[in-house]
């Protein structure tokens, strides 16, 4: 069994603590896929020294250059994909489809970030005086904590750590206790692309320790985070006391309307991929949908019918449709609120319990769960599940409809398929999220866009596209004045 280390200052080094924890594959528990470091601040500490050290000449290098490093990591990863997305299925167990999809928004993210090297834009704006000029640049900020979840485990540290090195910081990723073989790749592809030792440094172990250590480390200078806004919240907190730049991807309660006059047979496609896609574990997970009244009998009647059909198992074969759940205990969570659901009075009319048929009594699988006739002020309705649950609520008209998706605490995703375009410019202009789409699955953004979402989903930072460069870099703004006299702003006028 292959016994991982963390990568510090460019070198596979043991833990200081000698402690270790089990990888194991969510489909079949009674397979370990690798023995991991459980590290402390000391091993935080290390990384963090490394990283400093190696800003110092990592800014130096110019960002068309730092883009080079950055594109033979997307050709690496394009030449491995199949072995990196294979991993990934065994590891955490989304679909193998799905499973190359996240490799490949790395690798997009890579050439993405190689073309980035050679803009980097910022603004050049007249002086109010003359002789003088006036211009903004951008700086990088130095050493960035990359804190990442499990559900994306090669896209969600690409989307950061890239962009984060394009622009001249220098790293201490710590990934999710439950994927750090993906991680562990990612990284021995970023070294062997050429990134110079120091600069992207890998300790793994628990949030508690780990992610807390790089939290509070007064040399990490920004901390770039993605899970659950409960986890995020207490980020901000701490970057909020000492001052840290800091951007939070947190949760999600994501929604798909369906208007009466929409095409049905694309929105029942959309809504299953939306919901069932990923075992519902997206933070762009539809988990609400949301039907007028006129279709809504006739929808659910489909969807149920549908929902039944969906080939469960492990992902590695090629026909599975759906994989297990992370863990044990995302099941059992799973499950409560399933059961919380009953109680409160919603109407269960698929699935709700564990998916144990043959080989899958060694997996966390869960059957594709549907309640109905799901009213606004349930449980089920209001908080994230992170499974394959659905709670689907019936609206009396359009506005009704948006008033509905509306009512969350959060505000990533969403999504509305009708055919007016009137409705959907107008549900565009009112849909409080992040992202909205028109006759497509609140799921499958793509790399070159901003990505985030408003209210308890975020602090308003945007990753993805050109935004993630404004979190990664610090504006200077510069004034050269070649008069040769002293001119002073606001006092002095441009008249001799
Ligand atoms: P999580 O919040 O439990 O953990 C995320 C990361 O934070 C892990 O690496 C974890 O070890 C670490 N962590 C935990 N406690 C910490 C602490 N006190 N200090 C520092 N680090 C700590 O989330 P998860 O279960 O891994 O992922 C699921 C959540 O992520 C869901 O809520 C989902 O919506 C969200 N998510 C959001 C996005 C987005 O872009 N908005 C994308 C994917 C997932």
């Amino acid at each position: 069994m292959k016994e991982y280390k963390n990568f510090i200052d460019g070198k596979w080094v043991p833990s200081v603590t000698g402690k270790t924890y089990e990888d194991r594959n969510p489909a079949n528990y009674d397979e370990v896929i690798g023995i991991f470091p459980q590290s402390n601040y000391e091993d935080v500490e290390r990384a963090v020294k490394a990283a400093k050290k190696a800003y110092e000449y990592w800014r130096s290098v110019p960002a068309p250059k730092r883009g080079e490093i950055l594109r033979k990591a997307g050709e690496l990863m394009l030449q491995r994909k199949e072995e990196l997305a294979r991993l990934m299925t065994q590891e955490m167990g989304k679909i193998l489809k799905e499973a190359r999809g996240d490799v490949q928004e790395g690798i997009d993210t890579a050439f993405y970030a190689f073309g980035e090297g050679r803009r980097l834009f910022s603004y050049t704006t007249p002086s109010e005086l003359p002789n003088k000029m006036a211009f903004v640049i951008r700086q990088p900020i130095g050493v960035w904590g990359i804190i990442t979840p499990w559900n994306f485990p090669i896209a969600i540290p690409s989307w950061k750590i890239f962009p984060a090195l394009l622009c001249g910081n220098t790293v201490v990723f710590k990934p999710a206790t439950d994927t750090p073989a993906c991680a562990a790749k990612l990284v021995e592809i970023l070294a062997e692309a050429g990134v110079p030792d120091g600069v992207v440094n890998l300790v793994f172990g628990k949030g508690g320790e780990v992610g807390e250590a790089i939290l509070n480390h007064p040399e990490i200078r920004g901390v770039s985070f993605t899970g659950s806004s409960e986890v995020g919240k207490r980020i901000g907190e701490v970057c909020g006391k000492m001052l840290k730049k800091c951007s939070l991807e947190l949760g999600g309660k994501n929604a798909q309307i369906v208007l009466k006059d929409a095409n049905l047979d694309l929105a029942l496609e959309g809504v299953l991929w939306g919901a069932f896609g990923t075992t519902g574990q997206r933070c762009t997970a539809t988990s609400r949908l949301i039907l007028e009244e006129e279709i809504y009998e006739q929808f659910i009647e489909r969807l149920i019918e549908r929902a039944k059909k969906i080939k469960i198992g492990n992902g590695l074969k090629e026909d599975t449709e759906m994989g297990p759940l992370i863990n044990e205990s995302q099941r059992k969570r799973v499950d409560e609120y399933v059961k919380i659901g009953i109680k409160e009075g919603a109407k269960l009319v698929c699935g709700g319990k564990y998916y144990e048929e043959g080989e899958c009594k060694k997996g966390f699988f869960y059957e594709p769960t549907i309640f109905v006739d799901v009213k606004e002020d349930m449980t089920i309705f209001q908080e994230e599940i992170f499974g394959p649950v659905l709670s689907v609520i019936k609206a009396k008209n359009f506005e009704d409809a948006i008033r509905i998706l509306n009512n969350s605490r959060y505000g990533l995703s969403s999504s509305i398929y009708t055919n007016d375009i009137r409705k959907a410019a107008k549900a565009i202009e009112m849909i409080e999220a992040g992202i909205t789409y028109v006759n497509a699955p609140t799921i499958g953004a793509e790399c070159h866009l901003p990505f985030g979402g408003v209210k308890e989903t975020g602090n308003g930072h945007r990753e993805g596209g050109w935004t993630v460069y404004d979190i990664f870099s610090e504006l200077k703004t510069v004034y050269i004045d070649y008069s040769g006299i002293l001119q002073k702003a606001q006092i002095d006028t441009w008249e001799k």
